[in-house]
């Protein structure tokens, strides 16, 4: 089942991919795991990813599709994947079409969690990373039982540098102006389903497995 997870930064598409990985069983993609990993590993990829993150931009379109056109040809991608974070330009949902129909595949939904701007900044500045395993949480509204130590694997707790009420507001815009007009795309070929993500995180996810299911 190859899936599109959209929506704003912020959203909830992290945690919710996590939630779909359990039910589907098929890999997490996200462009934004592949730089922060590529920020840690100093790789010249690396590097350059990590400027553009820090000012809340996003990295050029064609070093994005070129690490998008690697993982995508992995064998663990021919049952399925959730696609997180990318395409968040006209210009990738573009390539990812021509890159699914060379390895023969085609998309089942786009699933866009929508939650107002005015939430997004909160939840940036709140998210809390587990540096072990990556389970994502909430100062406020997921926390962790013991503060600052992961419940899954009692890993230390992060902050994301790009988690800033200043670089937020980047973020925001760039989503308006670049990734938006993504949704009309969708829309057009058929399979897009939006959800309401104000609601609990459990509620969401049983929302974006009603939409698989359809
Ligand atoms: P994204 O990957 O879209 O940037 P995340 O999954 O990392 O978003 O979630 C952003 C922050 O919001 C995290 O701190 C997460 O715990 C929190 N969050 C996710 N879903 C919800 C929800 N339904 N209600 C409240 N907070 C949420
Ligand atoms: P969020 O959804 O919370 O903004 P991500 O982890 O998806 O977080 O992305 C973090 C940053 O990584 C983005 O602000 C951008 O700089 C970069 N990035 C991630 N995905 C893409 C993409 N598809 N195209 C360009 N830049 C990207
Ligand atoms: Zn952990």
């Amino acid at each position: 089942m190859h899936i599109l997870l959209m929506g704003p930064p912020g959203a909830g598409k992290g945690t919710q991919a996590a939630n779909l990985v359990k039910e589907l069983g098929v890999p997490h993609i996200s462009t934004g795991d592949m730089f922060r990993a590529a920020v840690k590993e100093g790789t010249e990829l690396g590097k350059q990813a990590k400027a553009c993150m820090d000012a809340g931009k996003l990295v050029p379109d064609e070093v994005t599709i070129g690490i998008v056109r690697e993982r995508l040809a992995k064998d663990d991608c021919k049952k399925g994947f959730i696609l997180d974070g990318f395409p968040r330009t006209v210009e990738q949902a573009d390539a990812l079409n021509g890159i699914l129909k060379e390895l023969g595949l085609a998309l089942k939904r786009v699933l866009n969690i929508n939650v107002p701007a005015a939430d997004l900044v909160e939840r940036a500045v709140g998210r809390r990373i587990c540096k072990k395993c990556g389970a994502t949480y909430h100062v406020s509204f997921n926390p962790t039982k013991k503060e600052g130590v992961c419940d899954d694997c009692g890993g230390e707790l992060y902050q994301r540098a790009d988690d800033t009420k200043e670089t937020m507001e980047n973020r925001l815009s760039v989503y308006e102006a670049s990734t938006r007009p993504l949704i009309e795309y969708y829309e057009k070929a058929g399979i897009y389903t939006e959800v309401d993500g104000r609601q609990p995180i459990n509620q969401v996810t049983r929302e974006l497995l009603q939409a698989l299911n359809a």
